[in-house]
C-alpha cells in the first residue's frame, strides 16, 4: 500500500481504499471514528489513522461538540506518532477548542522535548480561550519544565497551591520530579510535608534525589515519614534504602531492611540484590553479602560484578580477582563496570602483569572503547608504576571525561612528572571538560613539584574560584608543599596559622618532612613535637625526628626517642619491598636470607656498591640510626630490602628492561642515592614507589628531585 501524504483539508484520492471502504466499513453505528482513532493512536499505527483520517474528510458532516472531539482524537493520533507538526495544523484550523484540545497538543509537544511551547500554549489558553488549567494540563506543563525552566515551573506550582491542584497524587509526582529535575531536592522533599496523600513513587523519587545530592540526613527524615505513613514498599524503595545504608554505612540499618525484605512478599531482581551487596560492602561486611550473593538462584553480571567490587571497596582485591575466574567457569562474560573494578583491583595489588593480561582483555572483547575502562586502565598503569603505558591509553581513548582528565594529571603527578601534568590541565582547559575539586589536587601537588609558588597561587586564589570550587584540606595541604617545598617554610607556617582550618596529620607531616629535607632542625623539632602531641603513635614523626637529631651528632635525643617509642609501644614496621618478575612477586625484606638466590643476591649488591663508590657514594650513617628495622648494624644499611629487590631485578631481567619495585614505607636516604647512582652504573631506568611517591631513577638522577 503506498504511504498516504495527508494534505490536511484535502480530498483524498480513494484508489488505494482497501476492506474499510469496501465493506462499508464505518457504515456500522458500532465502529464510532473516534474509537477506531484511539486504537490507532495506541498502537502508534500512523498509516490505519490517516485511512480513518480520510474516511473523515469524505464523509463527515459532524458539527458541535461532536465535531471538537473527533478533531482532538485525530491530535492525539497525530502527537503520539510523533507528528507534532499536523497536530498543530490541525488544531490552528480548529474554529472551537475545549480544554482536552490544549492538553493534548501540550502533550505532544512536551514528548518532543519543547517545553517553551507548551509553556507557550498555556498562556494563550487562558488568555485567548479564557480557559483555567485543569489538574492533566498542569501537569503536562510541570512535566514539560527542565532545570532551564525552573522559574516557569515555580509559577506553576503557585498556580498550583492557590487552585488546590497539588490534592491531585499525579501533579504532586509532577511537582515532585520537576523539582528533582531542576536540583531544588528541599522543595521537591517539602512538598511530600506539606501535601497530604501519599505515594510509594514519590518517596522513592524523593529519596533516591536526596542520596543523588548526599543530602543523607534528610534522605534518613523521609524515609521515617514513609515508614510513619505505613506505605508498602516496592523494588525501588528497596534499592534506594540500601543506597542509604550504605552511604550512611549503617550496617543496623541495613540488616534490618534485609529481613524486610525477605519477610515481604516482593519479588527480588538483581538489582536489589546487588543494592544488598554493595550495601554490605560499603558497610564492610562482606561476607554478609557473600552469603546472599552464594545462595542467589539466578546470577548475572551485575551480581558478580557488585560482589568483586564489594571485595574490592573492603581490600580483598585477590578475592576480587578470583571470583573472576569463576565467573568465567559460569559463561558469564565481564561488562564495563567489571573490567574496571578487575584493573582496579590489580592495581591495588601494583600486579602490573595482570593488568597487562585484563588490558588485553578489554581489547579482545572491544569493551576498551568505554570510558569507564579506560579511565581504569589509566589508574591500573599508573599506580603500577608504568605511567608511559598510562599516557599511552590516555591519548588513544575516543572520548574521555572528567574522571579521565584526573586520573592522568593526578597520576603524572604522583610520579614526579608535574611539568607534564601541568600541560595536560592546559589541554584539559581547552576543553569542554571542566575541572573539579579533585582535578585541583593533581594541579597544586605539580606546581608544588616544580616549585612553581605563583603558578600554584593562582590556581587556588583564582581559578578555582573561578570553576565555583571551594578549596578543601587537600588544596590547602597542597600550598603548605608548595611553600614548604620551596623553603619557604616560615611561610609556610605563617599560611597554616592564618588559615583556621582542621590542619591534620598529613599537613604537619609535609612541614616536617620539610624542615627535615631543607636541614632546618629547630623548627623540625618543634613541629614534631606538636605533632605527636596531635598523633602520639605516628612512626613517621618519630623516625624523623630521630633522623633529625643523628643528623647534627644528637646521640643522646635518638636515644630519647628510642625510649619514648618502646614507652608508647610504638613500632615500625618492617621494610619489605617487592617486585614482579614474569608474572612471580618476589618479596624482601632487610637483609633477607629466605630468598632461595640470597648468596648470588648479597654478591650482587656488593658489586653494584663497589660500583658505585667511586662516583661519590657514602653511606649515610643517619639512616642506619634512624631505621628502626635495621638495629646498630652499620652493614645492614647496605641490604636494605629495596636494594635486595632491585639487585635481584637486575640479575633476573633483560638489560634495557625497566625495573619497578615497591616498597611500604619512605625509601631512606640512603637508598634514594645509592639507587640513583646504580640507575647511572647498570644504564637502567628503576622506577621505586615508596609509601610517599614515585621514584623514576634514571642515569643519575631521581624525578622526585631528591625531595620526597
Ligand atoms: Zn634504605
Ligand atoms: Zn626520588
Amino acid at each position: 500500500m503506498p504511504v498516504l501524504k495527508l494534505p490536511i483539508g484535502d480530498i483524498v484520492p480513494v484508489k488505494f481504499t482497501p476492506f474499510l471502504f469496501r465493506s462499508n466499513f464505518f457504515a456500522s453505528p458500532h465502529q464510532n471514528p473516534i474509537k477506531l482513532l484511539k486504537v490507532a493512536a495506541d498502537a502508534k499505527n500512523l498509516k490505519f489513522g490517516r485511512i480513518v483520517h480520510a474516511h473523515l474528510i469524505i464523509t463527515n458532516h459532524s458539527h458541535g461538540d461532536c465535531k471538537v472531539n473527533q478533531l482532538n482524537s485525530l491530535i492525539n493520533l497525530y502527537v503520539k506518532c510523533d507528528e507534532v507538526s499536523i497536530a498543530r495544523q490541525m488544531f490552528d484550523s480548529m474554529p472551537r477548542r475545549n480544554v482536552i484540545s490544549w492538553s493534548t497538543l501540550m502533550a505532544g509537544y512536551m514528548q518532543n522535548g519543547s517545553p517553551l511551547e507548551v509553556f507557550e500554549l498555556l498562556k494563550k489558553m487562558v488568555v485567548k480561550d479564557n480557559i483555567l488549567p485543569n489538574e492533566y494540563v498542569i501537569a503536562t506543563v510541570i512535566s514539560s519544565c527542565d532545570s532551564q525552566m525552573y522559574i516557569e515551573g515555580k509559577q506553576c506550582h503557585g498556580y498550583v497551591f492557590k487552585s488546590g491542584l497539588e490534592l491531585h497524587q499525579y501533579v504532586k509526582n509532577t511537582l515532585i520530579q520537576m523539582y528533582s529535575k531542576c536540583s531544588d531536592v528541599r522543595a521537591a522533599m517539602q512538598i511530600l510535608y506539606t501535601v497530604p496523600g501519599y505515594d510509594i513513587f514519590c518517596y522513592n523519587l524523593v529519596m533516591s534525589e536526596l542520596l543523588q545530592h548526599t543530602h543523607t540526613g534528610e534522605a534518613v527524615e523521609v524515609l521515617k515519614l514513609m515508614i510513619s505513613e505505613g506505605i508498602e514498599w516496592n523494588n525501588a524503595t528497596f534499592v534506594t534504602i540500601f543506597r542509604l545504608c550504605a552511604s550512611l554505612k549503617d550496617i543496623k540499618l541495613g540488616k534490618q531492611v534485609h529481613a524486610q525484605m525477605l519477610k515481604s512478599d516482593i519479588d527480588y531482581d538483581v538489582y536489589i540484590g546487588s543494592s544488598l551487596i554493595d550495601m554490605y560492602g560499603k558497610c564492610g561486611n562482606v561476607s554478609s553479602g557473600r552469603a546472599f550473593f552464594d545462595q542467589l538462584q539466578s546470577r548475572n553480571v551485575v551480581s558478580w560484578t557488585s560482589i568483586m567490587a564489594a571485595y574490592f571497596q573492603n581490600g580483598f582485591f585477590e578475592e576480587a580477582l578470583d571470583l573472576f575466574s569463576k565467573m568465567e567457569v559460569d559463561h558469564i562474560p565481564p561488562n564495563e563496570y567489571t573490567l574496571a573494578v578487575l584493573l582496579n583491583s590489580a592495581a591495588g595489588l601494583s600486579a602490573l602483569s595482570l593488568g597487562d593480561q585484563l588490558h588485553a582483555r578489554a581489547e579482545k572483547s572491544g569493551l576498551k572503547a568505554n570510558v569507564i575502562v579506560g579511565n581504569a586502565l589509566i589508574i591500573m598503569y599508573s599506580k603500577s608504576g608504568d605511567i608511559l603505558a598510562a599516557r599511552c591509553v590516555f591519548s588513544n581513548m575516543m572520548c574521555c571525561d572528567t574522571i579521565t582528565w584526573n586520573a592522568v594529571i593526578t597520576g603524572h603527578s604522583h610520579h614526579g612528572l608535574g611539568a607534564v601534568a601541568l600541560s595536560m590541565f592546559q589541554d584539559m582547559l581547552a576543553t569542554r571538560e571542566r575541572p573539579n575539586y579533585v582535578t585541583f589536587i593533581g594541579v597544586l601537588s605539580a606546581c608544588a613539584h616544580l616549585s612553581r609558588v605563583d603558578e600554584g597561587f593562582y590556581y587556588f586564589n583564582h581559578l578555582m574560584k573561578q570553576f565555583g570550587i571551594v578549596p578543601g584540606l587537600e588544596h590547602y595541604t597542597c600550598i603548605v608543599g608548595l611553600l614548604s617545598r620551596s623553603g619557604r617554610l616560615d611561610e609556610a607556617e605563617k599560611f597554616m596559622a592564618s588559615n583556621q582550618i582542621n590542619w591534620d596529620v598529613v599537613s604537619w607531616r609535609t612541614l616536617l618532612n620539610a624542615c627535615y629535607v631543607h636541614r632546618n632542625y629547630d623548627k623540625g623539632k618543634q613541629i614534631a613535637e606538636n605533632l605527636l602531641q596531635l598523633e602520639p603513635k605516628d612512626v613517621g614523626t618519630y623516625i624523623l625526628l630521630s633522623n633529625m637529631h643523628a643528623r647534627v651528632r644528637r646521640w643522646d635525643g635518638v636515644v630519647k626517642i628510642r625510649k619514648l617509642m618502646r614507652e608508647r609501644n610504638v613500632k615500625k614496621e618492617p621494610g619489605v619491598s617487592w617486585l614482579e618478575i614474569r608474572n612471580v612477586a618476589h618479596v624482601f625484606t632487610s637483609e633477607d636470607i629466605k630468598h632461595p638466590e640470597s648468596n648470588l643476591i648479597y654478591d650482587k649488591v656488593k658489586d653494584l656498591l663497589s660500583k658505585i663508590r667511586p662516583l661519590g657514594y657514602v653511606p649515610d650513617i643517619a639512616s642506619v640510626l634512624h631505621d628502626i628495622e635495621d638495629e646498630q648494624k652499620v652493614d645492614n644499611l647496605s641490604y636494605h630490602s629495596e636494594k635486595l629487590a632491585i639487585a635481584y631485578g637486575l640479575m633476573k631481567t633483560p638489560s634495557g628492561a625497566p625495573i619497578r619495585v615497591i616498597k611500604n614505607l619512605r625509601m631512606c636516604d640512603d637508598c634514594h642515592t645509592a639507587v640513583k647512582l646504580i640507575s647511572k652504573v647498570a644504564n637502567r631506568f628503576i622506577i621505586v614507589r615508596d609509601a610517599n611517591r614515585f621514584h623514576h631513577f634514571q642515569d643519575g638522577f631521581c624525578s622526585c628531585g631528591d625531595y620526597w
